[in-house]
């Protein structure tokens, strides 16, 4: 018998164990941790509420959970109740799938200011992440800024951009609903160091803009090259940027109060105001021959009472475990830390691919342990058993899936009309659901 543990319910986790399940039938228990009771990482925290469709993916993984031989243990976080070292000691691999929940710095002066926020917390926010419950992000002003032009940026200005019905049949939590149907915005402008045809977003996500109820995308039709150039773009990226070049084209609907605004070749300076945010000094930039942002020299100001920036996410480091610091993730080969230590994920790549990119990514650090302890050899540690002395010994109290699954139901109880759950916000909610 083999014990692994996969620390982190995310989509990585969950492909790996549903991988490493597949490679060892009965001769591997699987244990999935995550520091919350509640599992799924970036579907639940991450994925923007008005995407049902892509949070769906989360019954398959409710399958691997309730496979013989897995079982999910959550509240319980590594580098607080147990290291990496001990989990080594008690498990034959462990796998670490703890995503990138920390926001990439800017770099910039001024990004410390009240009203600058970084996408995790602001994604966390509207998502029920416990961590930022309390955020409460400047909505009062009339312009916002979202720094970044990749899909994450998409889905802030677009969470900015909806009116209260559009939100119907997601599972946005209540405080943020209120917070955005009271908010005061109506320009939100996307700042991108460099031009269409360097965006990092994606058809799908682009075109939903041109269907907003009160919001018209705005697009110069100067930022573009001729249109001979997107004959070199790889499908995808053509695809987005003939979105792009559709919103050019179109005026912006006079029927609609809100405005957003693409402001390509635009790097941010600084960040100023009195006490708060209240503008970004931005620099008009150029490509280089490398295709890099260059600065002009020319130099205006972007007013923004709130500024997000989606600029990319790290992996917080864990004790006693290589990091690369410019990577802002794992060191690793192959998704192979060390001996029995793997990452999988965006702990393994960095913050790039989509939810379906984790499955051929923890299949193959699964098929690597897997060659490496061919099922049907034995180890002699004793996962889980050791693992919950040990907590025990700490006064940590995991829970379980069962656990979650009578979370879920009383979210699923509490839910507004047409939505399918009313997210708890906070930790101390979740544990007193369960009685503890
Ligand atoms: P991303 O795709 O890497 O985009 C980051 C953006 O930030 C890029 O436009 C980048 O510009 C810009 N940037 C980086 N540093 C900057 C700086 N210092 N100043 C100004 N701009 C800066 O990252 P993401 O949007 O966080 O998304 C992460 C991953 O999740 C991506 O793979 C994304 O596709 C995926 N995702 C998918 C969906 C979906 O499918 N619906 C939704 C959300 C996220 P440069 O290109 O110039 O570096």
């Amino acid at each position: 018998m083999r014990h692994f543990v996969v620390v982190g319910s995310g989509p990585a986790g969950f492909y790996t164990a549903e991988a490493l399940g597949k490679a060892y039938g009965e001769a591997a228990r699987i244990d999935i941790l995550d520091r919350y009771p509640v599992p799924y990482g970036l579907i639940r925290f991450g994925v923007a509420p008005d995407h049902q469709s892509l949070k769906a993916v989360s019954k398959r993984y409710d399958k691997v959970a309730e496979s013989a031989g897995v079982d999910f243990i959550g509240n319980v976080c590594i580098g607080r109740d147990v290291s990496a070292g001990e989990l080594l000691e008690l498990y034959d691999a462990v796998i670490l799938a703890i995503g990138a929940p920390h926001d990439r710095k800017l770099g910039i002066p001024g990004e410390d200011l009240p009203g600058v926020i970084g996408s995790a917390a602001f994604v966390g926010w509207y998502n029920g992440h416990p961590d930022f419950a309390d955020l409460g992000p400047p909505l009062g002003g009339t312009h916002a800024a979202v720094i970044g032009n990749g899909n994450v940026a998409l889905d802030v200005a677009r969470i900015l951009s909806k009116t209260a019905h559009e939100f119907e049949g997601s599972d946005i939590v209540g405080h943020a609903l209120e917070a955005l149907d009271n908010s005061a915005i109506k320009t939100i402008t996307i700042l991108g160091r460099r031009g269409p045809h360097q965006i990092a977003m994606t058809p799908k996500e682009l075109g939903e803009l041109g269907h907003l109820d009160a919001t018209s995308p705005v697009v110069e039709a100067k930022d573009f090259p001729p249109l001979e150039a997107d004959d070199a773009l790889e499908p995808g990226q053509r695809k987005s940027v003939t979105i792009l070049r559709e919103f050019a084209a179109r005026a912006p609907d006079p029927a609609k109060p809100k405005h957003m605004v693409f402001d390509f070749f635009a790097k941010p300076l600084s960040i100023d105001g009195d006490g708060k945010v209240e503008r970004i000094v931005v620099e008009r930039t150029e490509l280089d021959e490398t295709g890099a942002a260059r600065g002009t020299g020319e130099r205006y100001e972007v007013p923004a009472s709130l500024v997000v920036s989606c600029i990319g996410y790290s992996t917080p480091p864990v004790e006693g475990v290589a990091y690369d610091e410019r990577g802002g993730k794992f060191l690793n080969d192959s998704g192979k830390i060390t001996d029995r230590l793997y990452a999988v994920g965006w702990a393994r790549r960095g913050p790039t691919g989509t939810i379906g990119t984790n499955r051929p990514d923890g299949y193959e650090v699964a098929d690597r342990i897997a060659s490496e302890m061919p099922p049907g050899s034995s180890g002699d540690r004793g996962g889980a058993k050791g693992l919950k002395l040990l907590l025990e010994s700490r006064g940590v109290m995991p829970t379980d899936y069962d656990d979650w699954r009578k979370i879920e139901e009383t979210e699923v109880g509490r839910a507004r009309p047409g939505s399918p759950r009313e997210k708890f916000v906070r930790h101390e909610e979740w544990l007193e659901t369960l009685g503890r």
